[in-house]
């Protein structure tokens, strides 16, 4: 496995591997990584010839009073983690690297970056839009591979790519869960044990929402009531907010006639989870 750490040195690489014929398939993270990322790498490593992943924590997606500082970190085990899952390209570069002196370019995805978790984090998908830009300018990838646990990043990289005409196709892969329904993240090791024991009623409460739509419930008021509900049994946990979308527009719904999204964000202690479901899909 090879290590990259300059955006013109991966750029060289990139080069390479296209002249050579190759397809490149892209996972960008930020590292600390665990089964979801590596489903990631895996579904890269299904449809393309060299698989490149991306270690960066990127501070312009972080507000000042978030966990930039204290976000964990782990390269060496992260660099088993990919070898181990056979990524062929690991680009860890510095933020002098992805942020160069005097940086004054930023994207945005003006309407998608505002709700949700927008609404509570100003400027996050600012930073996303604008590092996922850069990475693939230096990755240059053919296709790049994000999980639908982040279903606003997901909205807003499909639409990004679309505005800008940025020749990159995006897949969106499933939400990996620990046994208990939990969907894996990194922020996880961040919760006390009685939160931990807490956490999977996120999971719980978009279940039964998606039991009562499959039984004929097409309200979004009737859905978000029920789940209020459950995640009011968890004592630790407080609600940053329920929303059901349209999944593509991030519009709010009332009535379920299109696919939506049902997205939460909830807090336990410092600790800010976020899962979703997506209901009314077609052969779901
Ligand atoms: P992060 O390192 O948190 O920025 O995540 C990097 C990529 O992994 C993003 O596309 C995430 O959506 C994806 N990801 C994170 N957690 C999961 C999970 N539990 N299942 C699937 N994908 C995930």
């Amino acid at each position: 496995m090879e290590i990259t750490r300059t955006p013109a040195e991966m750029q060289e690489t990139a080069g390479r591997l296209r002249r050579d014929g190759f397809r490149i398939g892209f996972v960008p993270t930020m590292g600390y990584l665990h089964e979801g990322h590596l489903s990631l790498v895996r579904a890269s490593k299904e449809r393309t010839d060299k698989t490149v992943a991306s270690i960066f924590v990127n501070p312009a997606q972080f507000g000042p009073n978030e966990d930039l500082d204290r976000y964990p970190r782990d390269f060496e085990r992260d660099l088993d983690m990919l070898a181990s899952a056979k990524c062929n390209i690991v680009f860890a570069p510095t933020n002098d690297g992805m942020y160069p002196e005097g940086n004054r370019t930023f994207v945005e995805v003006t309407g998608l970056q505002d709700g949700l978790c927008g609404r509570t984090r100003p400027g996050h998908f600012r930073g996303v839009a604008t590092v996922v830009t850069k990475l693939f300018n230096a990755v240059q990838p053919h296709v790049a591979f994000f999980g639908q646990k982040d279903a606003q990043q997901a909205a807003v990289i499909r639409r990004l790519v679309r505005d800008l005409l940025i020749p990159v196709d995006i897949v969106v892969c499933p939400i990996v869960r620990e046994s208990d329904g939990l969907a894996m993240s990194s922020r996880n090791i961040y919760l006390s044990p009685s939160e931990r024991a807490q956490a999977p009623v996120l999971n719980r409460s978009l279940l039964e929402a998606r039991a009562m739509f499959d039984g004929g419930e097409k309200s979004a008021g009737a859905l978000a009531h029920r789940i209020r509900d459950i995640l009011a049994t968890a004592d630790l946990g407080s609600v940053e907010y329920i929303e059901i979308v349209d999944r593509d527009s991030l519009e709010p719904v009332t009535e379920l006639a299109r696919p939506a999204l049902v997205a939460l964000a909830v807090y336990f202690g410092k600790t800010r989870l976020i899962d979703n479901i997506v209901l009314g899909e077609k052969g779901k």
